[in-house]
Order: structure tokens, then C-alpha cells, then sequence
């Protein structure tokens, strides 16, 4: 890629610090001059909830948090909030939670302040997902990128491991993704490599240990990282095929991202040679996917789509579905036949496979 492109820097501002959630929402609450706060939190969250908000009042809560925002409780949440007035949002939680929270923002424009506690990323992208049906629609919009995001690391002590780890693996998918999205540039490229670099370091000691301090802000930081540079780079094939998967079959988020990231990066690798030797270089190995497979091993990553309940009969009706979706940016031209090959290796798990380039 020659020094000739477009790149966007999405303003926000970052709070990062273990053990300074309180103080970090309370300074951004007063620089916002926020009088009524909703807070967007699960009843799961409470713990986080109580810590990052023990210095401020909640005007109003909401706790109809689920997976891929379905437009129901957008549309509750939307009211709630505009019958009360809210001048900020605050949301505490993963991916779903900041999903919820961007759902209100998209059609009231009120600010959030992001209190991550995954790896997802959501917090630092302006991408929001509405799910109605079976099919979920996504779409990028400035005023569903929070104001403000804490981190802190604390918060993230009690995320159970095999779901660090996949979400993790998500994480390091928005980085991979990132090398080749439609909108990919040689400053995405670097934010993707670091994070992948982050990542893979901070992970092994989470798996370790759960409480290591370094692992947990080693992830978080390279969730931050991949995620703004995806949130700049657009979505890629990796995205397409996932988004499909999780808004169509209701799939688990981080895992089906966990599941189909190797298979991706086999199949475009060998066209992709800069990115490849990026990803290596941030993986420590000789090849994106050697480096990405020996992360996978040491850190017991589940394999296959069929052990996250994908039936095997979906899978034509998904290829339907993705194909068209493909973005024109992917290094390598995709047919159906490859996309019914590659959603087949990873349903059943089979090791990915590198291909020779044409
Ligand atoms: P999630 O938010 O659904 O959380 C998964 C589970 O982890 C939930 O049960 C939650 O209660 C629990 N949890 C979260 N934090 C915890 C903690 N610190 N300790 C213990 N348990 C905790 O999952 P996710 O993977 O974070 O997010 C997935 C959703 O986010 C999907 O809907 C996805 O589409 C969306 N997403 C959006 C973007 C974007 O840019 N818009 C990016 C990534 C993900």
C-alpha cells in the first residue's frame, strides 16, 4: 500500500487505571455537567456497578440488557429515557450493554460515558446493532460513539476465563480484520498490530491467573486498540461472516468470533503479505496463521461452529446471506464455493489449512 489514503481519528476521551472507575466516572459526569444520569447496566453487573458509580447519583436505571440489542428494548429504553429527561448515559458491561446504550444515543443523541468491562470494544467504535427478528442490522453514527470510556482493570477481574479468552480472541479479530476492512491504512495497521500484540501477552497470564493486574490491563488496553482500529479500518470479511452468524443463528458473540477468526486469516493470508507479516511480527511467529494457531493452543481456545450450537444445515442459508455482504477490499477474490468451504472447516473445527498464493 502506497503513503496515499483518508484516515479518520474518532474523538473520545480515555480513562485508563485500575482501581480509579469511581473517581474517572464522577470527573467525566462533572465535565459533561450531567444533572440526570441513566445508568445502562445487567442485573449481572451489579458488583461493577456499585463500584463505578459510588461517587455519583442515577437518576434512572435500565437493565433490559440482551445480546445484539433486539429493537424492543432499544425502543423502551429510548422512551424511558426521554420521558426522563437524560442528559447522560452511563453504561457498565460488555458489548451488549454498550450496544444497548448506543441504541438510546442513535435516536436521542445523549452522550454515554463507557464503563468497559470485556474485551469487546464496542466503547471505542461509533458502530451500533439493532437486532429485529432473526436479522441484525448495523450501521456507524458519531453520536453512538460515547463520549468518555473508563477502563479498569478491576472491573474485569470477574469476567469467568473461557469468556476472556473468547472475547479476547474477539478482540484480537477486530485487529486482523482491521489489515484488510475496506477503509484499512498504514495507521490502522499499526493501532491492529499493537493490539494483537497486547492481547496475545495479556491473555496467557489471564488464563494464569485471573487476577493478574498486567494481563487484565495488558487486554483491556489491546481491546482499546483493535477496536479503534476497526472502528477507522470498517468491517471485513471476518466481520461479515460473524455479524451473520451471531443477528441470524444467535450464536454467542466472542466464541463464533473465536471460532471463525482462523479460518479467515488462512484463507487471505497468502494474498495479504504485508498484513501477514504484520500479524506475525506482532504474534512473535513466522506467519500470521502459525502465530495465531500457537496463541489458540496455549490459551485451549473452543474450535469448531458445531460446538457452539451451529447446525450444519444452516450453513448454505448462511453462505446466502454473507455472500453478498463480502467487501470489495478482501485481498482475495471470494466465490460461494469458498465461503461454503470455509463456514464447513469451521463448523466442524478442522485445523485451518493455509493456501498457497495464486
Ligand atoms: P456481553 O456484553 O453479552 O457479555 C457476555 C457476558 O459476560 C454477559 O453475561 C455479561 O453479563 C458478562 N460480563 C460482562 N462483563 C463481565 C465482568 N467483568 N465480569 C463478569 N461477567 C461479565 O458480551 P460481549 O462479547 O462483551 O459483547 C457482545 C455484543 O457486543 C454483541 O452483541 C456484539 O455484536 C456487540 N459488539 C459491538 C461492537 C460495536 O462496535 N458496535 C463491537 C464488539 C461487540
Amino acid at each position: 500500500m502506497g503513503l496515499n489514503f483518508t484516515h479518520e481519528t474518532l474523538g473520545q476521551r480515555l480513562y485508563f487505571g485500575s482501581g480509579k472507575a469511581a473517581t474517572n466516572v464522577a470527573e467525566e459526569v462533572a465535565r459533561q455537567g450531567a444533572s440526570k444520569v441513566m445508568l445502562v447496566a445487567s442485573s449481572l453487573e451489579s458488583e461493577s456497578v456499585r463500584i463505578a458509580t459510588s461517587l455519583i447519583s442515577i437518576a434512572l436505571t435500565c437493565d433490559n440488557v440482551a445480546q445484539h440489542v433486539p429493537i424492543e428494548n432499544a425502543q423502551a429504553a429510548r422512551k424511558a429515557a426521554t420521558d426522563n429527561d437524560i442528559d447522560l448515559l452511563i453504561s457498565v458491561g460488555g458489548g451488549s450493554t454498550t450496544g444497548l446504550a448506543k441504541a438510546i444515543a442513535l435516536t436521542t443523541g445523549t452522550p454515554i460515558l463507557a464503563v468497559a468491562t470485556t474485551y469487546a470494544g464496542s466503547e471505542a467504535t461509533n458502530v451500533w446493532g439493532l437486532t429485529q427478528g432473526t436479522r441484525k442490522t448495523t450501521g456507524s453514527n458519531n453520536k453512538v460513539l460515547p463520549v468518555a470510556i473508563v477502563y479498569d482493570a478491576q472491573l474485569t477481574y470477574s469476567l469467568p476465563v473461557e469468556l476472556s479468552i473468547s472475547s479476547g480472541m474477539n478482540a484480537i479479530a477486530h485487529s486482523i480484520d482491521s489489515m484488510w476492512a475496506p477503509r484499512a491504512d498504514p495507521i490502522n495497521q499499526v493501532l491492529a498490530a499493537e493490539g494483537i500484540r497486547a492481547l496475545a501477552s495479556g491473555l496467557p497470564m489471564i488464563l494464569k491467573n485471573p487476577l493478574s493486574k498486567k494481563g487484565r490491563e495488558e487486554a483491556l488496553y489491546g481491546a482499546y486498540l483493535s477496536a479503534v482500529s476497526f472502528a477507522s479500518a470498517g468491517s471485513g470479511m471476518h466481520h461479515k461472516i460473524c455479524h451473520v452468524l451471531g443477528g441470524t443463528y444467535r450464536l454467542p458473540h466472542a466464541q463464533t468470533h473465536a471460532a471463525v477468526l482462523p479460518y479467515v486469516l488462512a484463507f487471505n493470508a497468502p494474498f495479504a503479505s504485508e498484513a501477514n507479516q504484520r500479524i506475525a511480527y506482532a504474534l512473535g511467529a513466522s506467519s500470521g496463521l502459525e502465530g495465531l494457531n500457537l496463541l489458540r493452543a496455549v490459551l485451549d481456545v473452543p474450535a469448531g461452529l458445531k460446538d457452539l450450537g451451529f447446525d450444519e444445515s444452516n450453513i448454505e442459508e448462511a453462505c446466502e446471506i454473507i455472500f453478498p455482504l463480502i467487501p470489495e477490499s478482501n485481498p482475495r477474490r471470494v466465490s460461494r464455493e469458498d465461503l461454503l468451504q470455509l463456514l464447513h472447516a469451521a463448523w466442524a473445527g478442522e485445523p485451518p489449512a493455509s493456501n498457497d498464493e495464486r
